[in-house]
């Protein structure tokens, strides 16, 4: 304590030893001066204010006060009184002073606490050792609905749901009582009865002796919090138009169902589901109706199975479903009443319409022993079905696994082929029936692989179209036409009509065809006519308007394009009339089943009318007999190409038996033409 005494006139009389070691004073520096000679001013001012007030007021004046000394800010509480001579007049003014900034500091920290406690958005509850509310807050009441005034003196029991077991709390008390705290989510009932999910904090108190004398709970409300994460949990791993489990959810069950199966001994199965001809249904119908036939086509698929498998949703018309503790039989059935469910007709915006599913199966753990090539082998059943004609299903075989194998060794070999030098071209001649005079040829691909032997069209083409090699492919097999066509030109061998390259809907799609061709026939300064393009009516058909717009301008350029396999895809005739194409191609195997079969006969007929009705040429394909040729020839049909026309033969060959041949004919008939 700091004390003082100065005379009515301000003089200091006497400090005290703190007074003196607090401002590096001795009572004989001040003895007899003011406190405007002895202090900086900010002091002065105080400390004479402080004097005159006590003379003024004759009485004890309290003050406190935050003062700057020697660069510290400390609190101190003034107190000064006036000392009085026996006549009772003022002879001198007492003044002490106590440093207070320990309890300023604590009363700063009480006022906080007890900000912090009632304006706390998170509840707040303390109870005694017996677990009896002894105080609440504000938010306490917001949460629970329950004032203070209710719940004071009762235990938080009143907030029980009934939803938590007598267990619940008995664990939850052990680890506040070894741990001193514990922190979880809670249900709790509010006062009006319903309820509501808290995150809840509890701390056990301890005085300083380390004896319990408080419970603390501090809790808040995370009901929508929860909700809106359940529905984000739920979106995750959801599809949005059918509220089907996705991919990401589907693969956590089958890792579940993968572990339980091995612990079982048991066999998981997944189907890879596929809609047929979902495409055509979105095309025409548009997008809304699409989503309106796969959300009902999703509900039937969840009705087709117990409840604890799982129908997933993997994207576009695609479905898996995975099936737990099964047989190949209960699979099969399983799949049958898929094919049949699928198959029944939906309304849809008041119209009917039909689909129709492939499934591919593969089994856990006999066909695959991880998710991904399970998922891989049941998709390539699944294609297995499509081939077989759809609206099937199939399960996984080691003989589909070996094709798979066999595909991918024959891809990799195919990707070195050109750079190889194993692609060659045949080339097949095609006739003007009527004058059996020769119009051109077809350029057949073939490929003898150092590997894998000689390999068929039908096995290594198909390989090739599912993928860019197609477009490298294609490319060479044009550049090699070109090539030809100069080295025959060079040699004197005239030019054999119009040679047709074969060409994939990807090159039309994927490449600038036309710019490739175009290239070559200037290259070599080839009349456009010598290169002519084969495409498939799957081509032609599949929509794509750019490809529309891609066969005008090869046509404008004066290239030639047919039509291959007419008639076996899903061709519209007035479709047809928009494209600019100079011939239709009889497919094989209406040619072979002209002579016997009267429908076969009636198709040709009809492609041949139609090209007719069009402004175009038929070519008919694989004559292999002379009735064949005989009824092509009566029902008009102009051009032909096959084996007994001429089978596919190298370029040499063709230009001795082919070219040669006819160009001496000809001019030993001239009048033939
Ligand atoms: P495609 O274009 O329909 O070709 C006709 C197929 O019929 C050829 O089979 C040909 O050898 C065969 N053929 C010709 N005359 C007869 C006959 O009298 N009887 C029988 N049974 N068959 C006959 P190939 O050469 O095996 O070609 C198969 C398919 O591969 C072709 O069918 C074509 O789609 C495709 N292809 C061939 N070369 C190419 C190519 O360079 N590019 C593309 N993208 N596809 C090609
Ligand atoms: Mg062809
Ligand atoms: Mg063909």
């Amino acid at each position: 304590m700091l004390i003082s005494i100065k005379d009515t006139a301000g003089h200091y009389q006497f400090l005290n030893r703190t007074f003196e070691n607090l401002f590096y004073l001795r009572n004989s520096d001040v003895a007899g001066k003011t406190d405007s000679q002895v202090f900086p001013e900010h002091l002065a001012v105080l400390f004479e204010k402080l004097h005159f007030d006590v003379l003024h007021k004759k009485t004890r004046v309290e003050l406190e006060e935050r003062l700057s000394i020697a660069g510290q800010l400390r609190w101190f509480a003034f107190t000064s009184y006036p000392i009085n001579d026996e006549q009772g007049s003022v002879k001198a003014v007492y003044c002490q002073a106590l440093d207070i900034t320990e309890r300023k500091a604590l009363d700063e920290q009480k006022k906080l606490t007890a900000k912090f406690f009632d304006a706390a958005s998170e509840g707040i509850l303390i109870t005694d050792t017996e677990q009896k509310i002894v105080t609440v807050n504000p938010a306490f009441t917001k949460v629970t609905g329950y004032p203070a005034a209710d719940v004071i003196g009762l235990t938080p029991r009143v907030l029980a749901s009934g939803k938590q077991d007598a267990k619940f709390y008995e664990s939850m008390w052990n680890t506040i009582n070894t741990h001193g705290c514990w922190q979880g989510e809670l249900w709790n009932r509010h006062k009006d009865g319903r309820l509501y999910l808290e995150w809840l904090t509890i701390n056990s108190v301890r005085g300083e002796q380390g004896e319990l004398t408080n419970y603390i709970a501090i809790f808040s409300d995370i009901t929508l919090i929860k909700a809106s994460q359940e529905r984000l949990e739920h979106m995750v791993n959801h599809d949005e138009l059918t509220n089907l489990p996705n991919r990401n959810e589907l693969k956590g069950r089958m890792a579940q169902a993968f572990s339980r199966a091995k612990r079982q001994g048991n066999t998981v199965a997944l189907m890879f589901i596929d809609l047929d001809n979902f495409k055509n249904i979105n095309d025409n119908l548009g997008h809304e109706s699409g989503d309106l036939l796969l959300q009902q086509a999703a509900d039937r698929l969840v009705l087709c199975v117990r409840g604890e498998d799982t129908v997933a949703r993997i994207g576009g018309d695609e479905f898996n479903v995975l099936l737990e503790d099964v047989t190949d039989a209960s699979v099969a059935r399983t799949a049958e009443r898929i094919l049949n469910q699928i198959s029944k007709p939906y309304l849809i915006n008041g119209q009917q319409v039909f689909t129709s599913a492939s499934i591919g199966i593969a089994t856990y753990p006999k066909d695959a022993e991880d998710m991904g090539a399970l998922i891989k082998n049941a998709d390539s059943a699944m294609y297995l079905a499509k081939e077989n004609g759809k609206n099937s299903y199939q399960f996984f075989t080691t003989d589909l696994k070996n094709k798979i194998n066999n595909r991918h060794a024959l891809e990799n070999a195919l990707h070195k082929a050109i750079d190889a030098n194993e692609l060659s071209l045949v080339y097949q001649p095609e006739f003007n029936l009527l004058g059996n005079e020769l119009i051109g040829a077809e350029a057949l691909l073939r490929w003898t692989s150092t590997e894998h032997g000689s390999i068929p069209p039908n096995d290594f083409i198909p390989i090739a179209e599912d993928s860019d090699l197609i477009l490298s492919i294609g490319e060479w097999v044009i550049e090699e036409i070109a090539l030809q066509l100069n080295k025959w030109r060079k040699n004197g061998t005239p030019l054999p009509g119009t040679l047709y390259v074969n060409v994939a809907s990807r090159q039309l799609m994927r490449q600038p065809l036309l710019s490739i061709i175009t290239r070559q026939l200037k290259k070599y300064n080839l009349p456009a006519r010598s290169i002519g393009i084969e495409i498939t009516e799957r081509t032609l058909m599949n929509g794509d308007e750019d490809i529309t717009r891609k066969l005008h301008e090869i046509d404008m350029e004066g290239i030639p394009v047919a039509i291959d396999d007419f008639g076996t895809g899903y061709s519209s005739l007035s479709y047809l009339k928009n494209f600019p194409i100079s011939s239709l191609k009889i497919p094989n195997q209406f040619v072979d089943g002209i002579v016997d079969d009267e429908s076969d006969k009636g198709i040709a007929t009809a492609i041949h009318g139609v090209s007719i009705a069009l402004n175009m040429q038929t070519i008919a394909e694989a004559i292999e007999t002379h009735e064949q040729l005989h009824i092509l020839k009566e029902i008009g049909c102009h051009n032909g190409q096959g084996y007994l026309l001429g089978k596919p033969v190298d370029a040499n060959t063709f230009a001795q038996q082919f070219i040669v041949q006819q160009t001496s004919r000809r001019e030993a008939t001239p009048t033939s033409r």
